[in-house]
């Protein structure tokens, strides 16, 4: 159904969307000839893209890269399909400055969503959560089932068993090239990143958009949580702050956190309440949109009591604040709880622990 619509999309102006560079003197023609933002073109001031005004289709006769405008966008954008096609829709006046890709900057872009999902959760289910990652989870207060319902499993540790789990994705045809985690070594892939157990961080529609990785060793306690991410790596992909849902989303009220680990454990020990958590203070990018999708009437701010005296998340989290303040029909509220607990994970647990 999508298909006949998608077509709609014409592939050059996307392109242009997109802040790719045409090469000018094809313009016009039924194939319009871009650089490459896949492959770069092996170097700058080649055109490797086709863009095919009939079809709407584009293709990189150098890496193979293949698609619709939907696609092109998204995998750009680092967003879901449908997401593209909803943005592609609105009417837009001003293009980006086209920027020629830069060899030496090779930031790949993730795959699209349905694709990380699919991904993703073929890993864990070839991953086991150790006894010790389990004992801390049963210590934030998640019950056993609810711990088996979220997915949580630990990294793999060895090179070993790292090498068998990329294979094992390639086998049942999992593209791990814009696969944050993944990444070749000398040629071989393998999953990237430290010691620790993986956190899914998902849509409001359960999809898996990302991982976070709470680290065995923490350099800083401030450090404890990681991004499952290959940035920089050799094929490697970067990860962005994605926005975690989790509980009952057909919730009117929606409670933001800092953290997807924390949100999933006041929504438990919540009874399933609605819990929208950023990636970080200064990760708040798409929190708005996130929010407005959820349809809630109500906005109730849980970040840490000690937040506010960090003159910097201070402004971070006024920010977010006014971000949040500007959707239509949204009452904003700020949750407090008593200041010896930190986080409102841990005021929940403490009451918890008080009515048995
Ligand atoms: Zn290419």
């Amino acid at each position: 159904m999508y298909r006949l619509v998608y077509e709609k999309i014409p592939i050059v102006e996307t392109a242009r969307r997109c802040g790719l560079v045409l090469d000018s003197r094809t313009l016009g023609c039924l194939e319009v000839e871009a650089s490459c933002p896949f492959c770069h073109d092996h170097g700058p001031g080649k055109y490797h893209l086709s863009l095919n005004t009939n079809t709407d289709q584009y293709r990189c006769n150098l890496c193979g890269a293949h698609g619709n405008s939907v696609s092109l966008y998204a995998r750009l954008k680092g967003m879901s399909n449908k997401e593209a096609f909803r943005e592609l829709s609105k009417e837009v006046k001003t293009y980006p400055f086209p920027q020629q890709p830069e060899p030496r900057n090779t930031e790949r872009q993730p795959l699209p969503l349905e694709q990380r999902h699919a991904a993703y959760t073929d890993m864990l289910e070839h991953l086991t959560l150790l006894g010790r990652h389990r004992d801390n989870l049963l210590g934030r207060g998640f019950s056993p089932e609810r711990i088996q319902e979220n997915q949580y499993r630990s990294m793999p540790e060895t090179d070993r068993s790292r090498r068998l789990l990329a294979a094992l994705l390639r086998a049942s045809g999992h593209d791990l090239l814009g696969l944050p985690g993944f990444r070749t070594y000398y040629g071989e892939w393998t999953v990237s990143g430290p010691n620790g157990f993986l956190i899914p961080v998902r849509n409001k529609d359960g999809l898996i958009q990302g991982l976070k990785i709470r680290l065995d060793d923490a350099d800083s306690p401030n450090r404890k949580y990681r991004w499952f991410s290959s940035w920089g790596l050799p094929d490697g992909t970067r990860s962005y702050s994605w926005i975690h849902v989790t509980g009952n989303t057909a919730s009117k009220r929606a409670f933001i956190t800092e953290g997807p680990l924390k949100g999933d454990a006041a929504s438990f020990l919540a009874n399933d309440a609605l819990f929208v958590c950023v990636g970080g203070v200064n990760a708040i990018h798409g929190l708005k949109d996130t929010l407005a999708d959820l349809k809630v009437r109500e906005v109730v701010e849980a970040m840490d009591m000690d937040q506010m005296t960090n003159e910097n998340v201070r402004r971070v989290v006024l920010e977010m604040r006014r971000e949040v303040q500007t959707i239509p029909g949204v009452k904003y509220f700020k949750y407090t709880w008593n200041p010896a607990y930190k986080g409102v994970d841990d005021y929940l647990l403490s009451r918890r622990v008080a009515e048995m």
